[in-house]
């Protein structure tokens, strides 16, 4: 009998995503949701909306199925997606793209990611650059591509690289710096300083930069700025994003990236063989979405900016130190001061004390770097504003 399981979870086990003996973890998302069903906490973890996005996008997506747009798309996406995909990116940013060429529709960013590394990562020497903490499935698919991954920290509360520690991980073994911004799980919007540097290394170590930017529209006090937009970006620049968090339809999966044509193609490559396509019927409906007028784009913003504003509220009124997050659904939390010292044990107990579910900031990072998160946690905000006040009621329990 061959060895089961094979390869992939020797070196998973190394990264501490599996147990030494092959036992599979369910991940941080999946764990805090079911402990959130089981208690009947409110869920603060795992970020998904509990309402629907916009109404167009849904009865597109009604459309598209009554007429019969059920079977497989083209392999890169269906032209009406690629070309949104173009208009959204010349409309906000003034990048102009060849639909054709430059963009490729993926089962959301998941694969976007797993595919660009798997498809960019040259040999086992490689590098890829992660900022720390990061979201988990990063690591998995570094492991999977067999590249190693070098953190970079990111440090409560401004959660912005120090430049020192970034030049010096980055170097001629580096293949792909892997950025996140705005940032998942700390809600970080990355400074001009930090995008600058970024640019500058990757081209003085000829790396490749991967860009997962699926919180491009929720920004709460500054326009979004596109790595691949820097002088010196696009040629060596691959963007990921998504529908799910712009039109709140994570379920869903309608993911691309964009990027100079060599690039792209090396993520078709091994897309074609993860998934070959997804979703006929919803890539019509997140291209309606994408053409939404503007007005939309800065509503959602604007809703998640109070909500922010609410959840920051309550966990400061339960006594938590909060980081005001400049982006994204999430808000992270120092519950030190409530005597926290382990945030996966606190997350645990916190359905019990206080009957709300959140993530621990241990679980984004690699075993040498837990550490430094050890009291801090993660607070979804992308909650009905009743729920949140709800929440906000219930964690003042803790004090
Ligand atoms: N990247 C980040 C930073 C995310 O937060 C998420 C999901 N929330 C993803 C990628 C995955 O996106 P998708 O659901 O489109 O696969
Ligand atoms: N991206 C969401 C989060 O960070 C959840 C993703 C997942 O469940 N895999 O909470």
């Amino acid at each position: 009998m061959r060895q089961i399981p094979g390869a992939w979870h020797r070196t998973a086990a190394g990264a501490g995503l599996v147990g030494s003996d092959g036992s599979i973890h369910p991940t941080i998302f999946a764990e805090m949701s079911a402990l959130a069903a089981r208690t009947g906490a409110i869920n603060l973890g795992q970020g998904f909306p509990d309402e629907d996005g916009p109404s167009e996008v849904l009865e597109a997506a009604r459309d598209a199925i009554a007429q019969g747009v059920n079977q497989y798309p083209p392999g890169r996406g269906l032209p009406d997606l690629l070309d949104a995909v173009a208009e959204h990116q010349q409309r906000f940013y003034g990048l102009h793209l060849d639909p054709s060429r430059n963009a490729l529709v993926t089962a959301g960013a998941t694969e976007a990611l797993a595919a660009a590394l798997l498809g960019l990562v040259d040999g086992s020497d490689d590098e890829v650059v992660v900022f720390e903490p990061y979201y988990d499935s990063y690591a998995a698919v570094a492991a999977l591509a067999g590249a190693r991954l070098v953190p970079v920290p990111l440090r409560w509360p401004a959660f912005q690289p120090d430049l020192d520690e970034l030049r010096s991980a980055v170097t001629d073994r580096t293949r792909i710096i892997l950025v996140n911004d705005p940032h998942n799980p700390t809600g970080a919007v990355f400074s001009a300083e930090v995008r600058d540097e970024i640019v500058r290394l990757a081209d003085r170590h000829d790396a490749l930069i991967v860009t997962d930017e699926v919180y491009e529209h929720l920004v709460f006090d500054s326009a979004h700025v596109p790595l691949a937009t820097l002088p010196g970006a696009w040629e060596r620049t691959l963007t990921i994003s998504s529908g799910g968090k712009t039109f709140s339809t994570t379920g869903w999966k309608i993911g691309w990236v964009t990027g100079p044509a060599p690039l792209v193609d090396a993520v078709l490559a091994v897309k074609q063989y993860l998934t070959y396509v997804n979703g006929s019927a919803f890539q019509p409906a997140i291209a309606a979405g994408l053409r939404l007028p503007d007005a939309f784009f800065q509503g959602i913003a604007d809703a998640l900016r109070v909500r922010r504003d609410l959840l920051g509220a309550g966990l400061r009124a339960a006594g938590l130190e909060v980081s005001t997050p400049a982006g994204t659904y999430f808000t992270v939390a120092d519950a030190a001061p409530l005597g926290a010292t382990d945030a996966a044990a606190f997350c645990r107990e916190l359905p019990e004390r206080a009957g709300v579910v959140a993530i621990p900031l241990t679980a984004f990072a690699s075993p040498a770097g837990r550490g430094q998160y050890a009291t801090l946690l993660r607070f979804a905000a992308c909650k009905r504003v009743e729920v949140l006040e709800e929440a906000a009621s219930r964690l003042a329990a803790l004090r």
